[in-house]
């Protein structure tokens, strides 16, 4: 078994088809290799051991040490440097790289191989001891942090005790004695926190390293990280050992991070920052401020720091070669690490970049118009989920604004919320329903889970490519990064601001897309969708076979609806309406009505309240297809509340307040969710189905007329469990629309339908569909009654399940496949035999889900309906299921 890929020198044994084996960064290497990219040599353990050390209590398999040795001794050759030689020393880095990019979660260690006696060999053969033992420094940090779990706070202060003894404010003026001092307090540190010696055999360090990054695997901040971003835990992680390249040997070395095309817009620019002097992630710490790489973006964000593109012009001019080269050869804006080791460029990595959803949009148009790509591939670039991002609302420009300072426009998006300082704290009051927003110095892979709780994220430090800002922007939560006015006091729970002090709980707004951190709550407004969606959109409908729908109840819903794609209307609920101001006493009287005159009475006022809404909404709809929900919800949700409400409904009616009181005693139930609901509800009480249904009927014929349009109706009964309710049912409605319309069909289109949520209609959907036209699947009862599990209270326990991985997805999100989805299944095909041109549709919580709308495509539904927000979602999802 090959358990070792090598990789330099233009060649590799692995290339980008073998990320489950070789994780993202092995593949990625890999690739550059073979593509002739100066990569420094190095190998890949692969994600197989992972999973066989996880698998065998942390050891490895036998083979290994030969297979490593060679690969090794193969990097010797290449860099003429020996491992653990005293005159002349290989270093390499040891680096953790999944299958699914997981940036910051797991473990790297730089500078492996040096020791008390390599690092003299180090400094003779760089003549330039500073640098020699600043690597040491670094990886005894590294070292200790990875692998024997001293945390980097121990070693920061052994820094600043030492600047401050000796009067220095910059890391930079530390000179080689002062280094080779503080190593020493470095070793004690270690020796007082472990109990133990840092090792100095580079054959330890190597394996102690190997083993430490696929222990990162298994890291608390890395399963949170998985578990957000649905990537499995048994996946596993690669090692890649690599010759170091050092960017901290003098003023003509750099490290930098750059990216093909502009994060946040998508503009066609090299974008990325870099620091002169500088090694690894010191970019993305914060510690100093990094430059940007082209002059145009350094100036784009007034900095007045020297750009790439003026400093190194020749290392600019090579990246930009780069840059088109793994365009063109990946199709897609990639994400890389560089270091320039006095002069000479070499690529440490690329991975296709994380961007805005904007941004991801405008690269994909741009690539089809470039030929880099087809428009299949555009559609099926872009995350569905990750449309949200575009429809977040943004600041009302004309709203009064106070700024309390200015930062990188790091993550787009207006975001309110009441200020914390920690992600505890975050999570803390988003679980209690609170809107917040994170404000931090700046954000480690600790913090995610707080990131993800905020509405918005503030920092103080760090650049657009700093953990907060790529973190936020995956996650598309608004953030501005590197306010560097603010001052944070987290002893106190304050911070400074331009104008004042804030304290944790007060209110503040950020804008994501400006850096602008303001005062109070700003007021937020509907964003305007680009040309760039528009375009994708557009491919995505031409390929899709899914027609999408909305769940609209109202006026606005339906405005909404459309406006964001949606081709009709696939849930009406008409009861939302009967809560409307001034409403609800009459729907009471008819609830509560003691005979069918004093029910037929009230149901005369709320008759024309009802034909009034939907005379509105098929307007509205311009004779697109309108859904109707029959009255669904449990009548003991309409009862009056409390004696308030008692007694308001008694002097509003003249009835005794001791007779509406105990009419509430009498229809109160126990299990209102399976009680007297839905279907039930038209079978006991008639007129109110009978009353709906004119309402529905006399608003289609009012429309279509003033309009000469034909007004398309279908009317659904929902809660159904058997045939003979629909038959019932059925039979009503006929009757009603034979008063209302007659036989003519010229103007208003009904069809008569049923829901089906209850697990007994999937089965005999054979026999309901006689007497239907179409089912709409109904999946957040469907889910609720299949599984015995109560959709209002499961949230609580549902946490530990998935915690303990017994549930993959919380399945009121995304359709249970297995067991919802079977029955889905088995009533599609049931009520097909019966029907064949029976319609099918879902209209649950469900439509608006990626995975549960490419389920819907393959079990071969016409339609699924969602709320209108997530219609785009939902369009982009079924055209990716085709292709
Ligand atoms: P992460 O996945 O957290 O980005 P990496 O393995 O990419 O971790 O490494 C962290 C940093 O160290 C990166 O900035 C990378 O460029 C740098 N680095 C890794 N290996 C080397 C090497 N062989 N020479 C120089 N720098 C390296
Ligand atoms: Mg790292
Ligand atoms: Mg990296």
């Amino acid at each position: 078994k090959q358990w070792v890929y090598s990789f330099g020198s233009g060649k590799a044994d692995g290339n980008a088809s073998m990320r489950s084996l070789l994780g993202g960064k092995g593949a990625g290497l890999a690739e550059m290799s073979v593509l002739g990219l100066p990569v420094p040599p190095g190998f890949t353990i692969t994600t197989e051991v992972c999973t066989y050390f996880n698998k065998n209590s942390g050891t490895f398999p036998p083979a290994l040490i030969v297979h490593v040795t060679e690969a090794l001794q193969s990097i010797e050759k290449q860099m003429s440097a020996v491992f653990g030689d005293s005159s002349c020393p290989l270093l390499v880095s040891v680096r953790s790289g999944a299958r699914a990019s997981m940036p910051g979660m797991m473990d790297t260690v730089l500078n492996l191989g040096l020791n008390d006696k390599t690092v003299e060999g180090l400094s003779n053969q760089s003549g330039d001891p500073r640098f020699a033992y600043d690597c040491y420094r670094r990886f005894i940090q590294m070292f200790a942090d990875v692998v024997m779990g001293i945390e980097h706070h121990n070693f920061e202060e052994i820094i600043e005790e030492h600047k401050k003894t000796l009067g220095i404010t910059l890391d930079t003026e530390l000179s080689a004695t002062h280094l080779k001092a503080m190593i020493e307090d470095y070793k004690s540190k270690i020796q007082e926190k472990a109990g133990k010696q840092f090792p100095q055999d580079p054959n330890t360090q190597l394996w102690d390293s190997i083993a430490a990054v696929f222990r990162s695997w298994s890291n608390p901040r890395a399963k949170t990280y998985r578990k957000l971003n649905n990537i499995p835990h048994d996946w596993g992680t690669a090692v890649n050992i690599q010759a170091m390249v050092y960017g901290n040997m003098g003023d003509d070395s750099a490290t930098g991070v750059a990216f093909t095309r502009d994060p946040s817009t998508g503009e066609n620019i090299l974008y990325g920052e870099y620091l002169i002097n500088a090694q690894g992630e010191d970019v993305v710490a914060g510690i100093r401020t990094p430059q940007h790489l082209s002059i145009r973006s350094r100036q784009a964000q007034q900095s007045t720091l020297p750009a790439l593109e003026e400093t190194m012009p020749e290392m600019f001019r090579q990246l930009e070669t780069i840059r088109g080269k793994l365009e063109r050869h990946f199709g897609d804006m990639q994400d890389m690490e560089f270091t320039v080791q006095r002069g000479i460029l070499y690529m440490l990595q690329t991975r296709a970049g994380k961007c805005t959803t904007s941004a991801a949009l405008k690269i994909a148009c741009d690539m089809v118009s470039e030929g880099l790509i087809t428009q299949d591939e555009a559609v099926l670039r872009i995350k569905p989920v990750s449309l949200n991002q575009l429809l977040h609302p943004m600041l009302d420009p004309k709203a009064k604004r106070q700024i309390l300072a200015r930062g990188l426009p790091a993550s787009p998006g207006a975001a309110c919320g009441r200020v914390v300082f920690t992600a505890e704290e975050a999570e803390r009051h988003a679980l209690a329903g609170e809107k917040v927003i994170l404000c931090r110095g700046e954000t480690s892979p600790e913090d995610i889970h707080g990131m993800h709780a905020a509405e918005g994220i503030v920092t103080t430090q760090g650049g657009m490519t700093s953990h907060a800002a790529v973190v936020a922007r995956g996650m598309g939560r608004p953030c501005v990064a590197g306010a560097s006015e603010i001052v944070i006091s987290y002893e106190e729970s304050t911070m400074r601001v331009r104008n004042g002090l804030l304290r944790a709980g007060d209110w503040l707004t950020l804008d994501g897309g400006t850096g602008e951190v303001l005062a109070g709550k700003v007021a937020t407004i509907e964003p305007k969708l680009s040309g760039d969606f528009a375009r994708v959109m557009s491919w995505a409908d031409a390929v899709r076979k899914l027609k999408i729908m909305a769940n609209a109840d109202t006026a606005v819903d339906c405005r909404k609806a459309i406006e964001l794609g949606a081709e009709g209307v696939g849930l009406c609920r008409t009861e939302h309406m009967f809560f409307q101001e001034g409403r609800i006493v009459a729907v009471r009287e008819m609830i509560m009505a003691k005979t069918k005159e004093e029910r037929l009475s009230a149901l005369e006022r709320v008759l024309p309240m009802q034909r009034g809404d939907f005379v509105e909404i098929f307007k509205i709809m311009e004779g697109r297809t309108v859904t109707i929900r029959l009255l669904d919800p449990p009548l003991h949700e309409f009862l009056p509340h409390g004696e308030a409400e008692i007694v308001e409904l008694a002097n509003a009616t003249g009835t005794a307040v001791e007779t509406i009181r105990e009419q509430v005693l009498k229809q109160a139930e126990v299990n209102p969710m399976l009680g007297h609901r839905g279907c039930r509800v038209g079978v006991t009480y008639p007129e109110i189905y009978a009353m709906q249904t004119r309402a529905v009927l006399e608003a289609a014929l009012e429309v279509s007329r003033a309009e000469g349009r034909r007004v398309s109706a279908d009317i659904m009964i929902p809660f159904v469990a058997m045939e003979g309710e629909v038959r019932v049912l059925r039979e009503l409605i006929n009757g009603v629309a034979q008063e209302v319309l007659g036989d003519d069909e010229t103007e208003v289109a009904y069809r008569v339908g049923t829901m089906i949520e209850l697990p007994r209609a999937a089965l005999a959907a054979g026999k309901i569909a006689r007497e239907t036209s179409f089912f709409s699947f109904g999946t957040n009862d469907l889910t609720q009654t299949a599984l015995g599990l109560s959709r209002d209270d499961a949230a609580r326990f549902l946490k530990v399940y998935e915690e303990r991985g017994l549930l993959e997805r919380d399945p009121f999100v995304s359709i249970d496949q297995e067991g919802v989805g079977e029955l889905i299944r088995i009533a599609a095909q049931r009520g097909r035999e019966t029907r064949p041109d029976l319609d099918l549709c879902l209209c649950g919580e469900h439509g608006g889900d990626a995975d549960s709308v490419e389920f819907c495509h393959k079990v071969g539904l016409d339609s699924v309906s969602c709320s209108p927000y997530r219609v785009p979602i939902a369009r982009l999802a079924a055209a990716q299921a085709v292709l």
